[in-house]
């Protein structure tokens, strides 16, 4: 390892730029990351909790790269071990967080909408999920929410309300999917394993969805960072060939 610059690393996105949207990473790409990791410090960081992560990047996920940031850094792993946790419930406390999930729940209760189903807020380690039709509704219920949500703006509507009712808390409300959106701290993206790696004074994040509105952008555009987008594990491996290995062959 002592070829490996120092102050460098390499930070990946884990899904769509290590692997396939929602697949496994391919041998060849974990074989192309232990090459990788001979000439720099590695890390990836992804949205999903360590157990997701694994599943797409192995088991041996921790051990296999300096760095693992779950749920975008809120777990973080250095060198196979815990170095940090945080989440919702011991950010916020109790009480804001029942007082946010009572006023939600009063408003989808008044909320006249053809349907309605069931979880309409399910609780996450780091967010709340918030569905005004439920989120155990079919296939088809979802598709029918989706067009009926696009000419009735209910959830911008709900986020515009819940935004302003909970100024003090500084959330970061994110539309996303067919049914729900998210709620999360601000700050509370990909930017938040940054905190980890004060070390380094050269953090090249690579990932797939840099573009505004889509999971990586925060970090991509952080100033810390040099951001580079790439549209497939295939482009990660071309881009870091070129990046890091091209003057080692
Ligand atoms: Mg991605």
């Amino acid at each position: 390892m002592a070829a490996r610059k120092p102050g460098l690393i390499a930070l990946f996105d884990v899904d769509g730029t290590l692997t396939a949207p929602r697949k496994v990473a391919t041998a060849k790409m974990l074989e192309f990351m232990q090459e990788l990791r001979k000439v720099v410090t590695v890390g990836v960081v992804g949205g999903s909790d360590l157990v997701k992560i694994s599943e797409q990047l192995g088991n041996t996920v921790i051990n296999d790269h300096d760095y693992v940031f779950s749920e975008n850094g809120l777990v973080a792993y250095k060198d196979g071990k815990l170095i940090g946790t945080q989440s919702l419930k011991s950010f916020l406390g109790e009480e804001k967080i029942k007082e946010f999930i009572n006023f939600t729940l009063h408003y989808i209760a008044d909320l006249d909408i053809p349907i309605k189903r069931g979880t309409f807020i399910e609780f996450r380690s780091g967010m709340i999920n918030v569905s005004p039709i439920g989120r155990n509704c079919s296939q088809e219920e979802r598709d029918e929410f989706e067009k009926y949500d696009k000419v009735h703006n209910i959830r911008p509507k709900m986020v515009s309300v819940l935004r302003e009712k909970f100024a003090h808390l500084s959330l970061t409300f994110s539309i996303g999917g067919q049914i729900s959106f998210d709620v999360f701290p601000q700050g509370w993206d990909k930017t938040y394993c940054l905190r980890f790696l004060d070390d380094f004074h050269e953090i090249h994040f690579i990932g797939d969805k840099t573009y505004k509105g889509g999971n990586d952008h925060e970090i991509f555009e952080s100033d810390r960072t040099v951001g580079h987008t790439v549209t497939s594990p295939d482009d990660t491996v071309k881009l870091c060939t070129d990046l890091f290995l091209a003057k080692q062959s």
